[in-house]
């Protein structure tokens, strides 16, 4: 499904470049080096123009969101602080961040999350259920680290979105390796799951790495792994149907739809009306889900 933004609904703020990993399957990190964070002042100054210009939804991107300031003697709850002093019914979204850099600040990450303008949203990448897998992408987190922040988020905050990242035919991965990720899915059930093939890049360390998986079985365990969470964010989605919920109508969708965000971040596809204005909130009662979005009716 695509969709038309709305004007100026949607601001994006970068707050760094780089990271501070060094994953031997990635070509970011080759580009762009050593992480670098912009400053809390040119950071809000940018946060606060794309309010004023009337953004509701503002995207906080990097290559590791938790790194934040990790260069520069602050951190992402400074920023996350400074952020959510500005008044108004917008909401942020925290971009992508990585197990390492996400514990030491996880817990405080979730006190600001709980009652603020942040959607309760995480973007927690696991890539690999198997530790030997892990280790041999050099993530620097265990399969048991990353459930475990996903079971504490959801114990702090049981409708937090949580989203994910895999990778498929990492050089090495055998049957268990992979059977080792379906289990991990199958009891974290993350909201959103990306799967990506594995892909050998020139000039990263995997790129010279034995054990090449055949394409044609990573392409399966990709399958595999896409009607396992299909089955999974299908039922997580269905607990919503006949509940009332609110909804931040952004976008103007296909056939007289407008789409809209929950505070958790769950995508809502209303019929449009003549009395719907893109950028406020609607009071809307769930009629039916899909594992990718909610429908429902709004409630005058
Ligand atoms: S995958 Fe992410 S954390 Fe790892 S090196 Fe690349 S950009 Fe950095």
């Amino acid at each position: 499904m695509s969709f038309d933004p709305g004007p100026d609904l949607i601001g994006v703020v970068p707050v760094s470049t780089g990271c501070t990993g060094d994953c031997t399957y990635c070509i970011t990190r080759l580009a762009r080096g050593a992480l670098k964070s912009h400053d809390v002042t040119s950071i809000e100054k940018r946060f606060r123009c794309l309010l004023e210009r009337g953004a509701k939804e503002i995207r906080v991107t990097s290559q590791d969101s938790a790194s934040y300031g990790l260069d520069a003697g602050t951190s992402l709850i400074e920023l996350m602080r400074t952020m959510d002093s500005h008044s108004g019914d917008h909401r942020i979204r925290l971009g992508m961040m990585n197990p390492d850099t996400a514990e030491p600040i996880f817990d405080e990450l979730l006190d600001i999350m709980e009652g603020s303008h942040f959607y309760r949203f995480l973007h927690l990448p696991l890539q690999s259920g198997s530790d030997r897998i892990l280790e041999k992408m050099n993530r620097r987190y265990t399969a048991g680290d990353w459930m475990e922040l996903v079971e504490r988020a959801r114990r702090r905050i049981p409708e937090i979105t949580i989203s994910t990242d895999v990778i498929t035919g990492f050089p090495g991965e055998c049957e268990e390796d992979f059977q080792d990720t379906v289990k991990a899915l199958e009891r974290a059930e993350p909201d959103i799951l990306n799967i990506t093939r594995f892909s050998s890049r020139p000039g990263t360390e995997a790129h010279g790495m034995k054990d090449r998986i055949h394409s044609r079985t990573s392409k399966s365990r990709s399958s595999a792994l896409t009607r396992i969470h299909e089955k999974i964010s299908g039922e997580r989605n269905q607990k919503y149907v006949g509940l009332a919920t609110k909804a931040l109508v952004l976008e103007k969708g296909k056939n007289h739809t407008v789409t809209g965000r929950t505070d958790s971040y769950k995508v809502v596809v209303l019929e449009d009306d003549p009395g719907m204005v893109l950028g406020t909130w609607v009071d809307v009662e769930i009629t039916a889900a899909s594992g990718v979005y909610l429908k429902g009716i709004r409630i005058q």
